[in-house]
């Protein structure tokens, strides 16, 4: 349903939205590079070509960590772009272990276009993990977080072969990286 002009103002709309947020690595990266992060995986190695999709993909933590709300994104961009986004929204009402777990129960049921964002979600965050994480985190927690982000992918495969291969190879020089 919706083209590459709204896929535009997609991101204009996220960029706006985590206009003041910054990423937790030592570095300040701004956030909105993780939604473009997920953005060119999904393109460029999972070749998803579906519109709704990647506009998910772009907005798919503005709910999750701005003001915005599921009504103004059914507006602007279609119930069907909402419907991902609310896939890929945790309840911030729960305690974070939780809804970690709820992570790893919930991936297999969200639909295929959600699949496909969330395998993006995970390279990009274990990507940051590894090359650029919190100044705060032990090598342990990051091998904590790399193995979480296994149990959530173990519930996705299928989805697209190319970004689960990308998702793997991360993994593996990601663990070489910490043993080294
Ligand atoms: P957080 O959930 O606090 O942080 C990870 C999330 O932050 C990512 O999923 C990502 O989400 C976002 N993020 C933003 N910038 C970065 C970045 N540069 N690198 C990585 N992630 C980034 O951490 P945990 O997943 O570890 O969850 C906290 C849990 O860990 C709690 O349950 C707590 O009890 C436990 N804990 C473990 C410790 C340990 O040493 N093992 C120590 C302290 C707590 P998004 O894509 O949504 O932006
Ligand atoms: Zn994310």
């Amino acid at each position: 349903m919706n083209n590459l002009k709204t896929l535009i103002q997609a991101i204009n709309f996220a960029a706006k939205k985590h206009r003041s947020q910054k990423r937790k690595g030592a570095d300040g990266e701004p956030y909105i590079n993780h939604p473009l992060e997920v953005l060119n995986l999904l393109t460029n190695v999972g070749q998803v070509a579906d519109f709704d999709v990647l506009i998910a993909a772009v907005l798919h933590d503005t709910i999750e960590d701005t003001e915005t709300t599921k009504e103004e994104i059914t507006e602007l961009f279609g119930a069907e772009v909402c419907k991902m986004v609310l896939e890929l929204t945790d309840d911030k009402t729960l305690p974070k272990a939780k809804r970690k777990q709820l992570q790893i129960e919930h991936a297999p049921y969200i639909s295929a276009g959600a699949k496909q964002i969330k395998l993006c979600d995970k390279i990009s965050n274990i990507r940051d993990v590894t090359e650029n994480p919190p100044h705060d985190w032990s090598t342990q927690r990051r091998l904590e977080y790399i193995k979480w982000g296994e149990q959530v992918v173990a519930g996705l495969r299928g989805a697209n072969e190319n970004l689960e291969n990308h998702f793997d190879a991360l993994v593996e020089k990601s663990r070489e990286k910490f043993q080294s």
